[in-house]
């Protein structure tokens, strides 16, 4: 990375947020309202760097305001807060384009090498590997007002770009291989398979079902818990929520009491 990013992102970490930033993210995100003095100071400059760094776009109509911004920013960089150095922030992402509602996508899926299969769906939000973002911005501040249920797009959709970013998920056995036992790959393949198996034999489980889609929807789900519920996931899965620790470097469990 230039040296002047880095010196940018080093100036910009220190920037106080102006006063009417600070009075959007108390009232759209409450999830700082539980944060260490620190952290929400630490918050504040990576919010900083969001905004001057990566674009917003409005869809469909949508004029993108600094309620908007400063709403994505914050939830996006809650992801980021264990990160110490400031090389990394989410670089495969060029821009965010969000839509006022729920959103209807045309989709495409490779069922095999001969068709491709085309169809509607109505979509919340995605995360493209080409580096954008998508979000419905009634279902970001739906993910926001409630930080308990362990429902957030924002929080769901970065954990995507994540995974892009970082191949997150590209090192996860499904099929588990005790041979790098408590590992990354291993614990998160084993809780995979868990939940697989808890949704076969009709259980109620804590991490939602739509984890079992597939690997990566799995860990953008458990991301969500592990910010939202944390404490929950950390006694019904200890191993999962050890690894999600070490993989965002963050302890939610000491400050979010659900
Ligand atoms: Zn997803």
């Amino acid at each position: 990375m230039f040296g002047f990013k880095k010196w940018r992102r080093k100036r910009l970490m220190k920037k106080p947020l102006p006063d009417e930033w600070k009075q959007i993210l108390h009232q759209q995100v409450p999830y700082v309202q539980h944060l260490p003095p620190e952290l929400e100071q630490k918050l504040n400059g990576l919010i900083n760097i969001f905004v001057k760094e990566k674009s917003f776009e409005g869809c469909a109509g949508l004029e993108i305001t600094d309620e908007i911004r400063i709403t994505v920013a914050a939830q996006a960089c809650i992801l980021l807060l264990g990160i110490e150095d400031l090389s990394s922030f989410y670089e495969g992402l060029r821009s965010v384009l969000i839509y006022p509602e729920t959103y209807v996508a045309r989709v495409k899926s490779n069922r095999n090498s001969f068709f491709v299969e085309e169809g509607y769906q109505r979509r919340h939000g995605e995360a493209w590997s080409r580096g954008h973002v998508v979000l419905a911005w009634n279902e970001v501040q739906n993910g926001a007002s409630d930080i308990h249920d362990g429902r957030n797009l924002v929080f769901h959709e970065f954990a995507h770009q994540l995974d892009y970013d970082y191949g997150a998920t590209n090192e996860i056995e499904s099929t588990g291989d005790e041979s790098t036992f408590l590992s990354w790959g291993w614990v998160v393949g084993k809780e995979y398979n868990k939940l697989l198996e808890a949704i076969r034999k009709n259980q109620h489980t804590l991490i939602d079902e739509y984890g079992a889609t597939n690997l990566a929807e799995f860990f953008a789900v458990v991301t969500e818990s592990f910010f939202e519920q944390p404490r929950a996931l950390k006694k019904k899965h200890p191993e999962l929520y050890r690894q999600l620790q070490q993989f965002y470097q963050q302890d939610p469990a000491t400050y979010l009491n659900s």
